[in-house]
């Protein structure tokens, strides 16, 4: 298109708006009467990101708001909020001591945020539920006495091992700024619910990196009107092919309407700071956790590089924009991100917040589902990521374990493989390392030590945690409604919090290694997971020589990590490492051992087992993220078991999908 058609068009789409605006603010009056039976006075009707915002002065309407969104929503296909204009709210000082009034002291508030842009007031609670009161009796009494919109976040819990910096920060960062936050919704709200200029006809998706490989997943997906943006990673086993094509002609920042986030590994979310660098200011959405798993992320491997003087690829700032412009979203809630595609999120399983995307475009013309990384079995921290949606055409899934060789053990055997690890290098007075994501598997193995030391089934031995692992923990205790039932209902109700045990000790200073590795035989969780920088690279030096000693990988090793080349080599081996410029050589003389089946990602047999009952059939499946030959062997089995058209793309290449 020509820059003159795109100037054009431009003005043309603006004009739209407005006119569409004046006839919404009728509509919507009309709706409100049918529903209500009165003439309620709108006195504005606004486009805040993907919501439409209904500013009202009629206080009763306001309060009986509750009864009528849902209705109003349905009506206009579109996520409603009802707001009182903000010169009717009580005084903050004031609101608070009603509050007060309202919910009783066992709730333990923290700390409160008026957030006076939108109306709401964000309560920092202990007990979150003591606040809510039974059926929300609270919340509509605080509605009603402030006029303020009350939401309840929990606090996160403070221990030894569960610091919680990183929530603050993130929490004051997106409630701090609420003016800002507010124009770009505003501004964002204007582009998502413009008028389409063409009635679209086709759908293609471009792949920027993850494809034949795993790391840098990016996936372009594009219409006539729309460009949507599927995960912005990095890939940690590689110092050329490290980041996606962001420099393919198809991708336009300016043209971008949304960038969506499926999980907060940096192989999905390591390059979105990035695009703020590079002026991208719209959209992105992912789940709360995953907006603050990936701020913890992101800030840990600036960090680590700045410390092992690597070049930093963004810094602090682009990653507070990034926050700033982070919509969060909650699974099963359909949302309009652009005037044509709407996504929907749906548990995957696989890290706290993970999500499953499903994509709607135009009404009716098409219908993708990414899974982005996903587990298709229960695990102590989640449950199993869902199979069934409203419709489908396009399957886009990840193929990590994509080979027969790949099928993982019963969780319960490797469960006893790791503690058997385990106990023989403590009985032999060594020290075990085991190198985990700080994310996802972390937890996963801290809540595996914890039952087997409480069952006696684990030698006693002190337990280290190093990396951000403590910070990790803290999000997992703030969103106990993301996580499986059965830890929700310990945290929730029986207040037996696994990671706040007192078997855990952190450790976050390089003086503090050593000492640990003086003073006897140990446990160490240690990120990164795969040896690419961190704590974990250290304790595998200084620990690597003595044969008393063990590393356990329990998390799948990408090419041309260190973490892949100990494995490769084993005890006995040499391994090449850097440190401040200068390389050395490392014989391993310490065990080495791999334990599969904890893996976040589905196996062999669970992929198969997903292409098969995923509901509705697909027509097209598109592998994605995993060695070439992983990738073609899925391809090929989901192929003949199925009988669909599989696609294996080639980073930078176009699938037309429709
Ligand atoms: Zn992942």
């Amino acid at each position: 298109m020509t820059t003159y058609e795109n100037l054009h068009l431009k003005i043309f789409k603006e004009k739209g708006d407005m006119m569409e605006e004046e006839g919404l603010q009728q509509k919507i009056s009309r709706v409100i009467y049918d529903l209500t039976g009165n003439f309620v006075k709108i006195n504005s009707v606004r486009y805040e990101g993907p919501y439409i915002v209904i500013y009202t002065d009629n206080i009763s309407f306001f309060l009986e708001s509750d009864n009528y969104i849902a209705e109003i929503a349905k009506v206009l296909k579109e996520r409603v909020v009802i707001r009182l204009e903000r010169s009717l709210l009580l005084d903050p000082k004031k609101a608070k001591g009603e509050i007060e009034k309202i919910v009783q002291k066992e709730a333990n508030i923290e700390r409160y945020y008026f957030d006076s842009v939108f109306g709401e007031v964000i309560i920092e609670a202990g007990k979150p539920g003591l606040v809510i009161g039974q059926k929300g009796e609270n919340l509509q009494k605080i509605k009603e006495r402030t006029l303020w919109t009350p939401k309840v976040i929990r606090k996160p819990v403070e221990s030894k091992i569960v610091k919680s910096s990183i929530i603050h920060a993130v929490r004051h960062i997106v409630y701090g700024n609420s003016a800002q936050r507010l124009s770009f919704y505003t501004k964002a709200g204007g582009r998502i619910h413009r008028i389409p200029v063409f009635k679209n006809s086709w759908v293609r998706m471009i792949s920027l990196g993850g494809s034949k490989e795993v790391g840098r997943s990016c996936f372009l997906l594009q219409t006539q009107e729309s460009n949507i943006l599927l995960d912005c990673g990095i890939n940690l086993g590689s110092k050329r092919d490290f980041l996606p094509y962001l420099g393919a002609p198809e991708l336009d920042i300016d043209e971008l309407d949304a960038v969506v986030v499926s999980h907060a590994h940096l192989d999905h979310c390591g390059a979105v700071p990035l695009l703020f660098k590079y002026g991208y200011r719209g959209p992105v959405y992912c789940t709360e956790p995953t907006r603050d798993l990936m701020a913890l992320l992101q800030l840990d491997y600036i960090e680590v590089a700045r410390k092992e003087g690597r070049p930093l690829i963004y810094t602090f700032k682009d990653i507070e924009e990034e926050l700033l412009h982070t919509i969060p979203l909650e699974y099963e809630t359909v949302t309009n991100i652009s005037p044509e595609v709407k996504i929907t999120f749906y548990n995957a399983g696989h890290v706290l917040g993970s999500a499953i995307t499903h994509i709607h475009i135009g009404e009716g013309l098409h219908n993708i589902v990414y899974t982005g990384d996903f587990k298709f079995e229960r695990t102590l921290l989640l449950e199993r990521s869902e199979y069934r949606f409203p419709r489908l055409e396009t399957l886009i899934m990840e193929s990590t374990y994509g080979s027969v060789k790949n099928i993982l053990p019963p969780r319960e055997k490797s469960e006893a493989l790791l503690i058997e690890y385990i106990n023989k290098t403590l009985r032999r007075e060594g020290t075990v390392l085991i190198p985990v994501l700080g994310v996802g598997r972390a937890q996963e193995i801290l809540l595996i030590l914890e039952k087997n030391f409480n069952r006696k089934k684990l030698i006693e031995a002190p337990v280290y945690v190093d990396g951000m692992i403590a910070e990790a923990n803290a999000i997992h205790t703030t969103y106990p409604s993301f996580l499986s039932e059965s830890l929700r209902n310990k945290i929730l109700h029986r207040s037996m919090n696994p990671f706040t045990s007192e078997l855990f000790t952190p450790i976050s200073s390089r003086e503090a290694r050593l000492d640990i590795l003086q003073q006897g035989s140990a446990i160490i969780l240690a990120t990164s997971g795969m040896l690419t920088g961190g704590p974990s690279v250290e304790y595998f030096k200084n620990m690597a020589s003595d044969q008393r000693n063990s590393i356990i990988f329990v998390s799948y090793q990408v090419n041309g990590t260190l973490g892949r080349e100990v494995q490769r080599q084993g005890k006995g081996g040499n391994v090449y490492m850097t440190n401040d410029g200068r390389g050395e050589i490392i014989r391993i003389e310490m065990d080495v051992y791999t334990v599969e089946g904890f893996s976040g990602h589905s196996d062999w047999m669970q992929l198969l087992s997903y292409a098969g009952k995923i509901q509705p059939k697909p027509s097209r499946v598109i592998i994605v993220h995993g060695e070439k030959s992983k990738s073609q062997e899925l391809a090929h089995a989901i192929r003949s078991m199925r009988k669909i058209e599989t696609t294996v793309p080639t980073n930078l290449e176009g699938v037309r999908l429709c």
